[in-house]
């Protein structure tokens, strides 16, 4: 199934995504809902963040290629850090680049994890169930103020450096993925999700025993080689098979 928040109209919520058709649910995905017999055209929808995370973790330096291009050691254990919700960015919606502040705004291309279900202290096996589906990620960074803070939270947690999308994927399987994200139509990073240090259950594991996750959490699992800058007037997309393609301009 391929879950999304949408809005038309007078509606604002989930749907569910059937061919070109977008079924209306009423009610929270992640708690008790009903799925109705409103259908919306794909088409005449706006998209939204497909969910509302009370928190979006995000893995550093989850590939090796990527820790290569950085020279940065691979991390003995998941380097976790957190990107606020208030930077969350609905697909199509613009990335705005920092007046004044940054000379250098990145696109990550990421594979990010939606959780289902309260999960706290949860062993590797047990962490498929604590999952609920996939979606893409853009982990918009402003490389100059990441190297000069040190502490990244700036960097990556202004508004609009977050967006999420286009849809919530139940039935694939990370470790069978490809991850690609293209700059104006040129693909710049391209990887096997397979190609991560940390797999998807070791990282959602790791998370739950430092912190509670909660239903639509992201823990969004870090981006492979070929990250680079961005410029006012771009287009960036990144593109997971069997989850679609999340387009923003930069602004
Ligand atoms: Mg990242």
């Amino acid at each position: 199934m391929r879950y999304l928040r949408f809005h038309h109209k007078d509606f604002v919520g989930y749907g569910r995504l059937e061919g070109d058709l977008i079924r209306a649910i009423e009610g929270d995905l992640f708690g008790t809902y009903k799925v109705t017999e409103t259908t919306v055209p794909f088409a005449a929808a706006r998209l939204l963040a497909p969910c509302l995370p009370t928190k979006i973790v995000a893995i550093g330096v989850n590939y090796k290629d990527h820790a290569a291009e950085f020279k940065k050691e691979l991390p003995s254990e998941p380097l976790i850090f957190l990107k606020p919700p208030s930077a969350l960015l609905a697909p199509e919606e613009a990335i705005v680049y920092p007046e004044g502040v940054t000379k250098r705004v990145d696109y990550e291309g990421e594979l990010a994890v939606v959780i289902k279900k309260r999960a706290r202290h949860v062993t590797i096996e047990q962490a498929a169930a604590a999952i609920f589906g996939y979606t893409c990620c853009n982990d918009v960074t402003a490389r100059d103020l990441q190297k000069k803070d040190g502490q990244w939270s700036r960097a990556k947690g202004f508004d609009t450096f977050c967006p999420l999308g286009p849809v919530i994927a139940t039935d694939v399987e990370p470790s069978q993925l490809r991850i690609r994200t293209l700059l104006n139509g040129d693909v710049k990073q391209d990887a096997p999700v397979s190609a991560m240090l940390f797999d998807v259950p070791t990282l959602v594991s790791y998370v739950s025993k430092v912190m509670t996750l909660l239903p639509g959490d992201i823990i969004t699992t870090g981006t492979p080689s070929g990250v680079g800058p961005m410029q006012r007037g771009d287009v960036v997309e990144v593109w997971i098979e069997g989850i679609g393609r999340l387009r923003n301009r930069v602004v």
